[in-house]
């Protein structure tokens, strides 16, 4: 692996050097073949298990730890930083392109804060689990390279099997690192983070231009607006959508409390902590705009005159409601294959999601079974048979293939890999979680073999809940 350092030159505050505790009897779970490939990283489960748990590093190979800040439910912590992740540094794919190369879970860093910097097997391979069904639901997302056990005791309640996550990323930067730099005053810093931003995710934003930061800030809105679309068609809550878990790139990150909604309702919250429903599914584009404002008062200390700044930022942030509206009415239609604009798809996309809310319906089943319907006799739910009949006639030759392309047949429902983790713990045998991989890997494709893959949890999900930090 040949490792390119990044961000030191930014900022002293921004990357700190930290070397990652050594494990005590490191061994390769899981490994994602294909992403190693696109990265040109051969598969030598020995040495990758030494690397991938950061227990053996060679000269050329500097980790860092990242400082940030995060507006955590609404509160600021200024100070942050990666407690529990080591950057190893960057790879360049086969197309000349950097990824940042992390490792969750190797020890302590200079911002644990207290924390012992490790992962439990059973979040790591939740994250792996997740973040590859994300990337082949076409959602932008972070990478999971690999999985590696450590051989040592993590101490939670009860206590778990340690593991090393490795993490794969277009970058590790995040509207809290510029919240961390704003706050320090560190304004050459900041003005350097933006640039590095720019080119590493924007490069078609001129860095000399004097819209530059106005620029910035509305490529990341559209990103943002981008992922919160996909999540939503998908039906992802992300749980923790605080911003240090907000890359400027739009790349999902932070797999934690995250999980997929079954039954359609908008106010769908699964975290333990989220007692507010801050982060529910339905408030996510409300969050992701108040991100974004917060990534523009961090821009403001870069501008000269303030109300000008004010003005053009706050114009900025502000377009992020209608944008947001037209990408999701497009979304909907999409998910219906409904090709012409006419007056009653709202009223046809209100009308449905009210059924499917009221009748308790399975969100990724319905889309899937409407889409199917289109093809053969397929079985639609009795609740919603006659709203599909005004659909039918509004749908075209071409629906099919737009609705497939969009709604997916299968997506990690959170029973499935709870059931999967049980029986990985239990008996050691990863051979239904390759199962699952597998399936997840093809979420477009429909196929009645797998049907038990795309049943709902029995009771629903009333007790079902999410933890982060685990
Ligand atoms: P997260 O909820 O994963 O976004 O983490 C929020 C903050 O807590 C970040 O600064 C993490 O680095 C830190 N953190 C989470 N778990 C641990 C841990 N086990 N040890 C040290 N720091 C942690
Ligand atoms: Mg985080």
């Amino acid at each position: 692996m040949k490792l390119q350092t990044r961000y030191t030159d930014i900022s002293e505050l921004l990357a700190i050097e930290d070397m990652p505790t050594r494990a005590a009897d490191p061994a390769l779970l899981l490994f994602n073949d294909k992403l190693a490939q696109s990265l040109g990283i051969s598969h030598d489960p020995e040495y990758l298990a030494g690397q991938l748990s950061g227990s053996i590093t060679d000269d050329s190979v500097k980790p860092i730890a990242l400082g940030y800040s995060g507006h955590q439910f609404g509160h600021f912590s200024p100070h942050l930083g990666d407690g529990r992740a080591h950057l190893l540094g960057a790879v360049k794919d086969v197309e000349g392109v950097l990824w940042d190369i992390q490792l969750k879970g190797a020890g302590a860093t200079v911002f644990s804060r207290g924390g012992d910097g490790r992962c439990a097997i059973g979040p790591a391979v939740r994250e792996f689990i997740m973040s590859e069904a994300m990337a082949a639901l076409g959602v932008a997302t972070t990478r999971c390279l690999a999985v590696v056990t450590t051989g040592e005791t993590v101490y939670r309640q009860p206590p778990r099997p340690g593991a090393v996550v490795t993490r794969v990323a277009k970058s590790h930067i995040r509207v809290g690192s510029f919240q961390y730099l704003a706050t320090q005053g560190d304004i050459e810093g900041l003005e350097k983070l933006v640039d590095y931003a720019l080119s590493c995710h924007f490069p078609e934003i001129d860095t000399r231009a004097e819209q530059r930061y106005v620029d910035f800030l509305t490529a990341v809105i559209d990103k943002q607006i981008e992922l919160i679309i996909s999540w939503m068609r998908v039906g992802f809550i992300h749980g923790v959508m605080n911003t240090d878990n907000t890359l400027v790139s739009g790349e999902t990150i932070d797999y934690g409390p995250c999980a997929m909604m079954n039954q359609f309702d908008f106010d769908t919250v699964f975290s333990s902590i989220d007692h507010q429903g801050r982060y529910a599914f339905g408030n996510q584009p409300n969050i992701a705009n108040w991100n974004c404002a917060r990534l523009a008062e961090s821009l403001l200390p870069l501008f000269k005159n303030e109300q000008q700044a004010l003005s053009l930022l706050s114009s900025a942030v502000n377009s992020f409601a209608e944008k947001f509206n037209h990408a999701f009415t497009t979304m909907w239609r999409r998910k219906l294959g409904l090709l012409d604009e006419h007056d009653d798809n709202q009223a046809l996309v209100t009308e449905l999601l009210t059924l499917m809310q009221q009748n308790n319906l399975d969100y990724t089943n319905t889309f899937n079974a409407l889409t199917e319907s289109l093809l053969a006799d397929f079985a639609l739910p009795d609740s919603i048979k006659g709203w599909a009949a005004k659909w039918r006639v509004r749908t075209s030759a071409e629906s099919y293939d737009i609705m497939r392309a969009v709604n997916p047949a299968v997506i990690p429902r959170n029973h499935n890999i709870e059931m999967i983790l049980a029986e990985y713990e239990k008996t050691g045998c990863s051979s239904m979680l390759n199962g699952f991989l597998s399936v997840l890997s093809k979420p477009y494709v429909y196929d009645q073999q797998f049907e038990s893959w795309y049943e709902p949890p029995e009771n629903g999900d009333a007790n079902y809940q999410t933890f982060c930090g685990t």
